[in-house]
């Protein structure tokens, strides 16, 4: 059996979007799956859409993810000599030629066809220099590109493991463009060469690019390459089936990674996003996906990517990994800290106060901030909706002078929580009438963990300190 090996090629324009950690992903799963070889290369032949630092960024965003690659990550840019030994050879056999049209001409071309309503499309006016012309031209410093010759007349059979048989008739295919004007190859030829170089033998990639897979056909025929395995993969949509947005905001995955959305949270989520094992298992770890993954149940239909589900599996496994106690929760907890440097020391108290209350650790920063410093609120606030402002400073009060009597040392939420049980009964209060006032004084909020828990994270003078200044709103 030959060897199994994909890639993962972005190119360093900017962030990880979601949809490239998707075809990350599934391209390592598979390879896994197969027992084969996952690789990185990067795609830097586009000079004008090159971001400095972005490739490290990539690099490291899939590393923390644990998708790194099986061999030395090769870099576009620097193989520009093979892309142009591999033109050079369609030149020689005629499957490509030189074009010295300037950018006005082919603009006058596209409008002569488009006034006629021609599919737009370049005029081979290049394609029949003799040698001599094409050498004066280059002695001469022109400037030019090097397109391929499409061959006339054929059907491009391509079979797709996602999309199944597609057929393309090549004169609906341009001469396109292998070589730019800059030396440096298109996508188009960078891709086939690489993916053969590397002997690559199934690509797995965003189905933006199956327009494109007639192109790659040709030249892998054209240079006598064996063509690999593809497998395009559908498109992720809004939960409204819109295209995915692209703000960076929403769908960058280091911007998932800093508001502290786990590793193994977004591996499993996006594992999903247009497979499913044919259960009903949603919790996998990267063994299970590696062992279940198949590109046989990868779906056609496009994927919806909804934050909530995945702030949903981001919740269940900080609740897992809390359950856990192992290495993770030690990592969980050194990532928090870093978060939090201020409050570095209580973030083991935080964690475990708000694990089941938060998606993300930004949402633990964001709830907990009252517990630093309490919020500015408006007394009404204290009384609860069947309770009146007597009944609530009659609680306030009560709970005030019963807490002070509590010694520090039994100062823990599940014995707070009966004295505040008892102090409704024996008073004939209702527990909206102690409770609610408390966690208001506590917290500032209408919404917390329970007065209790804020009590017991607080300590007693904080506590006390608090209620006291709740009772001063009725002065
Ligand atoms: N550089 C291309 C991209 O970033 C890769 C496409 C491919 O996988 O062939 O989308």
């Amino acid at each position: 059996m030959p060897k199994i090996k994909t890639r993962f090629a972005p190119s360093p324009t900017g962030y990880l979007h979601i949809g490239s950690l998707r075809t990350a992903l599934f391209s390592y799963l598979f390879a896994k799956n197969q027992k084969g070889k996952f690789i990185i290369r990067i795609e830097d032949t586009d000079r004008q859409r090159f971001v400095a630092g972005a490739e490290e960024k990539l690099i490291k965003v899939l590393t923390d993810l644990g998708l790194s690659s099986d061999e030395k990550i090769i870099r576009q840019s620097e193989r520009l000599k093979i892309y142009q030994q591999a033109a050079e050879r369609l030149i020689k056999e005629k499957k490509a030629y030189y074009c010295f049209c300037s950018q006005e001409r082919l603009e006058e071309v596209r409008k002569n066809q488009e006034q006629n309503k021609q599919v737009p499309r370049y005029d081979r006016h290049c394609l029949n220099f003799s040698d001599q012309e094409i050498q004066q031209r280059l002695s001469a410093g022109k400037k030019h590109v090097i397109r391929f010759k499409v061959p006339d007349n054929q059907i491009v059979a391509i079979s797709d493991q996602v999309y199944g048989k597609i057929s393309v008739k090549t004169q609906d295919l341009d001469d396109f463009v292998i070589i730019k004007s800059d030396d440096f190859p298109t996508y188009h030829l960078a891709n086939i060469v690489d993916d053969h170089e590397t002997n690559i033998s199934h690509v797995i990639r965003g189905d933006e690019w199956l327009p494109s897979l007639p192109k790659h056909i040709l030249l892998y025929q054209a240079l006598k390459y064996q063509a690999p395995v593809f497998a395009h993969l559908p498109l992720l949509l809004n939960p409204d089936r819109s295209k995915l947005s692209k703000r960076q905001g929403d769908v960058a995955v280091e911007d998932f990674l800093a508001k502290g959305y786990l590793p193994e949270a977004l591996i499993n989520y996006v594992a999903l996003l247009g497979w499913n094992p044919g259960t009903d298992q949603e919790i996998f770890t990267v063994k299970d996906l590696i062992k279940e993954f198949s590109l046989a149940k990868v779906n056609k239909a496009g994927a919806i990517f909804d934050i909530n589900k995945l702030n949903w599996f981001n919740a269940e496994y900080i609740r897992l990994i809390v359950k856990q106690k192992g290495e993770r929760y030690r990592q969980l907890l050194e990532q928090l800290q870093r978060l939090i440097p201020n409050h570095a020391s209580s973030a083991e108290k935080l964690l475990l106060l708000f694990c089941s209350r938060i998606n993300n650790l930004q949402e633990l920063i964001e709830q907990s901030r009252f517990l630093f410093a309490l919020p500015e609120y408006k007394g009404e606030l204290l009384i609860f909706k069947k309770s009146d402002q007597d009944k609530t400073k009659l609680g306030l009060n009560l709970l005030l002078g019963t807490l002070g009597q509590i010694h520090p040392d039994h100062w823990q939420d599940a014995k707070l929580k009966l004295v505040l049980e008892n102090l409704v009964a024996k008073n004939k209060l209702s527990a909206g009438d102690v409770f609610w006032p408390a966690r208001v004084a506590l917290s500032g909020l209408d919404k917390s963990p329970s007065p209790t828990e804020i009590m017991e994270f607080l300590g007693k003078e904080e506590s006390l300190s608090r209620v006291k200044k709740a009772l001063k709103k009725f002065d």
